[in-house]
């Protein structure tokens, strides 16, 4: 591991004029990602700023219904949080569903929402990797790419993003607050994340010296059920080889509404609006749900290794919808409630 230097920042503001958009320079909060990345010299940074002691640990709820997430909210305590619990269960499930009880334990929610992904490459400093090292090269492409993406790829970049939290945050809808040299500014959550494209380099819509502050989810859909399906390798500590997490209203045997998210399969966070659109005013029924799937998964461009991803992931979606169908409108709150 190469030396680096160490600041410690107690507001936003300190931390951002550490920083100074240098992007030799890198936030730290819970550091399970990051930490490993310096150790295998994949990243390099001169300086980390450790912003876990920021005044973000807040969980509230606004006045116009949204609940507003501080950026250092641990997973664990975001999980168990009893607004979440109650109001918006496909996120508890989603990040219960994710790495072990110590992780969950320092993983914060913005950096859940950083964390970079697992490709094996992009983790060997000796590989070819575009992510990495950009115009190098990809060698996943024709090397080992059974846990590799079939949504969202380029010819420069097929790697998965690895978070179950994110599946959530994509399906409910979302908003991050930044924080930066040039002031505060929004962006929904959903075009965060960028496709790899010609630049897999470039991961998100964070500009130099920027830091997330807050997630704030939108409001809860009224009367919906939930579903987090997450398929692996292994029962617990492991990514996902599919998932599918599902909000599903209904009026009568009509699905007046429906969220839909996958994760797994797709280079970010993949909202699958084409299967919303298929699902909306149809009988929610297995044939509809079965339709969706295909719909979500028509432009799938799979490998060597990981073509059964795709009927993998359509039988994630049709449970999912099954599971959160089953589960709409059985208990109420006062603004509506997902479980
Ligand atoms: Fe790098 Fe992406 Fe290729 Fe993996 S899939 S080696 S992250 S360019």
């Amino acid at each position: 591991m190469r030396p680096f230097a160490f600041d410690t920042a107690t507001d936003s503001g300190a931390a951002i004029a550490i920083h100074g958009g240098d992007d030799r320079r890198a936030y730290i909060a819970g550091g399970t990602t990051l930490i490993d990345l310096v150790k295998l010299d994949v990243m390099r940074p001169a300086a980390l700023i450790d912003v876990s002691r920021l005044p973000l640990a807040e969980v509230e709820r606004l006045d116009d219904g949204r609940l507003r997430i501080g950026a250092a909210v641990t997973n664990s305590e975001l999980a168990h949080h009893p607004l979440v619990r109650e109001h918006y269960p496909l996120l508890a499930q989603a990040i219960l569903a994710g790495a072990s009880t110590q992780i969950r334990n320092m993983a914060t929610t913005a950096g859940n929402v950083m964390q970079r992904t697992r490709c094996p490459y992009y983790r060997d400093a000796a590989a070819a990797c575009n992510r990495r090292e950009p115009g190098s090269g990809c060698d996943a492409l024709h090397g080992i790419n059974r846990m590799h993406a079939v949504l969202g790829v380029s010819e420069q970049c097929i790697a998965t993003h690895p978070s179950d939290m994110c599946v959530a945050l994509a399906a409910l809808g979302a908003t991050l607050t930044l924080e930066g040299p040039e002031g505060r500014r929004e962006i929904a959550f959903n075009d965060f994340h960028r496709l790899p494209a010609e630049h897999p380099e470039i991961e998100h819509e964070l500009a130099p010296g920027e830091l997330i502050t807050h997630v704030t989810l939108d409001t809860p859909l009224v009367g919906g059920g939930a579903a987090y399906l997450k398929l692996r390798d292994r029962a617990s500590y492991e990514f996902a080889l599919a998932s599918a997490g599902a909000v599903v209203a209904l009026e009568g045997e009509v699905i007046s509404d429906v969220r839909l998210a996958l994760g797994g399969v797709a280079t970010k966070p993949w909202r699958a609006v084409e299967a919303e659109r298929a699902l909306d005013g149809q009988p929610a029924v297995a044939s509809s749900f079965e339709v969706a799937a295909d719909a979500a998964l028509q432009d799938a461009v799979p490998r060597e290794h990981n073509a059964f991803k795709i009927p993998l992931a359509r039988q994630a979606i049709v449970r999912a919808l099954r599971d959160a169908t089953a589960r709409a409108g059985t208990t109420t709150t006062t603004r509506g409630n997902q479980g």
